[in-house]
């Protein structure tokens, strides 16, 4: 699979969710350097707390570096239910590779996770072409 067909699997993973008022519905996939999926998670799957990532990144305790990870939603890069932003989580885990689809919209709190993880010298790769897949479970919200 390319970088888009993972990216369409992490926006249909955003779809699972449940419904919230309050948060975002996303979708997340973490993929080996040889290709193969690791790990995957969505928005609230064992807590009403959880973010995608955050979800996928603590069902694995596999090494990440050189991973890539794709989300539907760029990462948070600050968030007020945790005191660690899903970019937090990615930075200690060791990606090195974040693949989105959808910007955050400065609904609930400001983005940043973008700059941040470029900061770090993450490699950050926007593909907005699934981004209305990624809205989709969000139209509420919006
Ligand atoms: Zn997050």
């Amino acid at each position: 699979m390319d970088d888009l067909a993972w990216l369409r699997l992490a926006c249909e993973l955003a779809a699972l969710c449940p419904p919230s008022q309050t948060a975002f519905s996303v979708g997340a996939v973490v993929v080996g350097a040889d290709g193969r999926e690791i790990v995957r998670g969505y928005s609230r799957e064992n807590d009403p707390h959880d973010h995608a990532e955050e979800s996928a990144l603590k069902k694995t305790a596999a090494d990440l570096r050189g991973t890539t990870i794709y989300s539907s939603l760029e990462p948070c890069g600050e968030r007020k239910s945790r005191p660690l932003t899903c970019t937090d989580l990615i930075l200690r885990a060791g990606i090195g590779r974040v693949v989105f689809a959808w910007r955050e919209p400065s609904l609930f709190v400001e983005g940043q996770g973008v700059e941040r993880l470029l900061a770090a010298g993450v490699e950050v790769v926007e593909l907005p072409e699934p981004a209305d897949l990624a809205r989709l479970p969000n139209a509420h919200l919006l």
